[in-house]
Order: structure tokens, then C-alpha cells, then sequence
């Protein structure tokens, strides 16, 4: 580390010399690590370079439409960029998706039919999607409009040792006919387990496939673009969703989602999205899509830079004595950092330290609250240009045992250093 930088830390941020001590044999430990990561975002830039190329992205595709937003040439392009980056027949890149929660959602109403049935094989979905499928529904929202109002069933697989329990899976399919779409999470979200990599999720869908092969399999991607050299469409995905405030926006889109994969099941969610017969030929973009594009543009490097403060995280908090999940040395398939503090006060004062590193709102104390949709406190740190963007530095917990942090994102990585050395420095 430069001298300069250190004094720096020391003087203006307050950080203590034993936090500057872990930092240095942390910065060495995960170098080889980085490595890795450089070349996925290498071959992911060419990737996304050649497909703005092949489409002839120019300065009028950063179109302003009002109104219904037909012909917007802007955002039809787009989405031909999207499906060439995902090896795709179509995808649907749009600001009207409120979130990636939405987007998933438009793919489950959009596709799923009465006397269906959902099987997701990946254990239970993130958080916000359980309302939408109507999980705990009696307790929480009756008729809402959820999946099961419809009369959509649900039914879920275990994780066996961590993994997809490929027997109980093949024999749900085997015994319900009704299951038309198999749901499978690549990113853990807040469980405590791990996170599918591209090849396991591959062969998940490879054994799916060749007795089921009308089963749509459908993956939930966020937290997981440019994270390794592959999508989950290439090996054998149906069709995938995920967040614009995300890693595929760059941290520069200022909102919406996106869905790509086979063309009709594309067009089914796009039909929930707007309405049947519209689909994606309407809905304006007022002035988003150079901001759609320059973030994609940007998106592998911005992920990689979110990879390295979560890699660099774990060994850091593991030398100081925390459990880390996953570890430094594991191979990651999303962008996220479990920490698990095993005390409530350090947990609350870790994540008030990731606040005080930010660029923005970082003289904010985050305080624990009664987050709607969950049942305990949550605290949260989020200084962050775009509300709510996790590709940029980010902590949340749940206030309950074992007391763990999920941190993710960091624009970059220089500050994602800052951010958890003040947290660390708080205490140490
Ligand atoms: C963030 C996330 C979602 C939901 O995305 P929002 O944009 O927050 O609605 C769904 N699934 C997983 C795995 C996520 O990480």
C-alpha cells in the first residue's frame, strides 16, 4: 500500500494500525484470487464490446420516447444487444420493470397457467419472491393476486448436502405432470447456502432435460452477470431475469429489469409486463437508454471490481477472526459476502461503518427496522447514488441469530477497501 495511503487512513479516517496490519496480508492472500477474475472480465468486455458492434449501437439509439413508446429504436436495439451478450433468441430490457423482483415476476405470470405447478429445486426462493407465489400466504397477504389466487401450486426441493437433490427432484417431476417450469436460484440470496456456478446449474438442467424435455427451466439471475464467462442460457437455461440496479447496469442505469431467453416464453412475459397483443412494441424510455447502454457497457468491470471487495472482504474479516461465507478462496458465481459476527452489537456497528464509508448520506447512522415483508429488524447501509443499487457498496442483516451481513457491490474497488476498513476499525 502506497505510505501516503496509509498515513491517509490513519489520519483522516481514523483506521487503526492492526486494522491496516489485517489489510496488508489480506491485499497479498487474495491477489492470485484477482487474477481470475481479470480474465472473466477481459473475455466478458469483448463479449459486450462485440455485441454493441455487431448491432451498430450509434448516437441516435439513445432515444427519449414519450407516450407509447412505439418504434423506439433505442430500446428495441437494446434488447438485441442483450440476447447476442446471453447467446439468446430475445430479451426484453426495460425501465417499466420496477425491480428485479418484477421482472422475475412478469416471467411466472406470464408463463405459468391455472393447475400448474412451480418446482423449485434450489430451496426457497429469495425473500420478495414468496408473496408473489403466495408462500406463507395465509399469514401474510390473503388474496393479493398472488400465483396460488390463481390457482398456480408450488412445490419445493430441499438442498441435500448443500447441493440439488437430483433424485427428490426427478422424482417430483416423474410423479406430477402439472409441473410446467422448474425455478432454480443461482445467486443464495439471504439462505445459508451456496451459490450455483453456471456448470453446476448446467448439469442440474441436463438431467432435467433429457427425460423432461418440455419442462421450462427457468433461473433467477441476480447478483450473477458477468461474474464468470458464461450465462445460464448457455448451458441450457429456458429463460433467466434479473435487476438493472444490479451488476448489468453498470451502476449507472437508473432503474428496470430485464428478461431474455426463448422467444416465446420472452413474449409470454412480455405480455404480462404491458398487456397480451402489445408485449415489448410499446413503452416509452424517456431519455434511460444512454444510460442503459453506457452501464452495460461498463458492467464487467464494475462486477469485477463488486467480486474483488467481496473476496477481498472475506479474508479480511476471516483473519480478524469472523466466519466468512463463502471463503476468499472459493470460486464465486455472484457478487455476494456473507459475515457472520455471532454478536448484534458488532453486527449493527460493522454495517453503521460500511454507511460511513460511503460517497453518499455517509454521516447517516443506519438504525435497525421493521422492513415490510419481514419478520425481524433489518438494518441496512446503502450510501448510494442510485436508491436501493447493490451493485454499489451495500450491507444488510437481519437482526437475528447468528447475527450475519450480507455485503455486496462497490463501484470500485479502492472503495470498497475504505468502506470495510472503517467498518473493521469499528470493531476490532
Ligand atoms: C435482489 C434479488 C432479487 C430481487 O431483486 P430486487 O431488484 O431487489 O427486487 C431476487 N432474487 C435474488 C437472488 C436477488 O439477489
Amino acid at each position: 500500500m502506497h505510505n501516503r495511503s496509509k498515513q491517509y487512513l490513519i489520519q483522516e479516517y481514523g483506521i487503526s494500525e492492526s486494522a491496516i496490519a489485517l489489510h496488508e496480508q489480506a491485499l497479498e492472500a487474495v491477489a492470485p484470487y484477482f487474477k481470475n477474475y481479470e480474465e472473466i472480465r477481459e473475455y466478458n468486455q469483448f463479449k459486450v464490446l462485440k455485441a454493441f458492434q455487431d448491432e451498430r449501437i450509434s448516437d441516435y439509439h439513445f432515444t427519449n420516447t414519450t407516450g407509447y413508446g412505439y418504434g423506439d429504436v433505442g430500446r428495441d436495439t437494446l434488447d438485441l444487444v442483450y440476447a447476442r451478450i446471453f447467446r439468446a433468441e430475445k430479451a426484453l430490457v426495460r425501465p417499466q420493470f420496477v425491480s428485479g423482483t418484477h421482472a422475475i415476476s412478469c416471467v411466472l405470470y406470464g408463463i405459468l397457467r391455472p393447475g400448474d405447478t412451480l418446482l423449485a429445486i434450489t430451496g426457497r426462493p429469495y425473500d420478495t419472491i414468496h408473496g408473489v407465489i403466495g408462500i406463507d400466504q395465509e399469514v401474510d397477504s390473503p388474496n393479493h393476486g398472488s400465483l396460488k389466487d390463481f390457482g398456480v401450486s408450488y412445490k419445493e426441493i430441499l438442498l441435500k448436502n448443500l447441493n440439488i437433490d437430483r433424485e427428490a427432484v426427478m422424482e417430483a417431476l416423474r410423479h406430477d405432470p402439472s409441473i410446467k417450469m422448474v425455478h432454480i436460484q443461482r445467486s443464495k440470496g439471504y439462505a445459508s447456502r451456496n451459490s450455483f456456478r453456471i456448470d453446476e446449474i448446467g448439469e442440474a438442467i441436463r438431467w432435467i432435460k433429457e427425460e423432461f424435455p418440455q419442462v421450462v427451466v427457468f433461473v433467477d439471475n441476480c447478483y450473477g452477470e458477468f461474474v464468470e464467462d458464461r450465462e445460464p442460457i448457455e448451458v441450457g437455461a429456458d429463460i433467466i431475469a434479473g435487476s438493472l440496479i444490479k451488476n448489468i447496469g453498470g451502476g449507472i442505469a437508473p432503474t428496470g429489469g430485464y428478461v431474455v431467453g426463448r422467444g416465446d416464453l420472452v413474449d409470454q412475459a412480455s405480455y404480462r409486463l404491458t398487456v397480451p397483443g402489445l408485449g415489448g412494441e410499446c413503452g416509452s424510455t424517456f431519455g434511460v437508454m444512454r444510460s442503459f447502454y453506457q452501464g452495460l457497457f461498463l458492467a464487467p468491470q464494475v462486477a469485477v471490481e463488486a467480486l474483488k471487495t467481496a473476496v477481498y472482504a472475506a479474508k479480511l474479516l476471516e483473519l480478524a477472526g469472523f466466519e466468512v461465507h463463502p471463503k476468499a478462496e472459493t470460486l464465486r458465481t455472484d457478487i455476494v459476502q456473507a459475515i457472520t459476527f455471532h454478536d448484534e452489537a458488532k453486527l449493527i456497528d460493522f454495517v453503521k461503518g460500511i454507511q460511513f464509508g460511503a460517497p453518499i448520506d455517509s454521516s447517516a447512522q443506519c438504525e435497525p427496522w421493521d422492513m415490510p415483508g419481514y419478520k425481524d429488524q433489518v438494518i441496512m447501509a446503502a450510501g448510494a447514488f442510485i436508491q436501493g443499487a447493490s451493485i454499489e457498496l451495500s450491507c444488510d442483516a437481519p437482526i437475528r441469530e447468528p447475527y450475519t451481513a450480507y455485503l455486496q457491490g462497490g463501484l470500485n474497488f479502492d472503495h470498497g477497501k475504505i468502506g470495510l476498513l472503517i467498518a473493521l476499525s469499528r470493531i476490532l
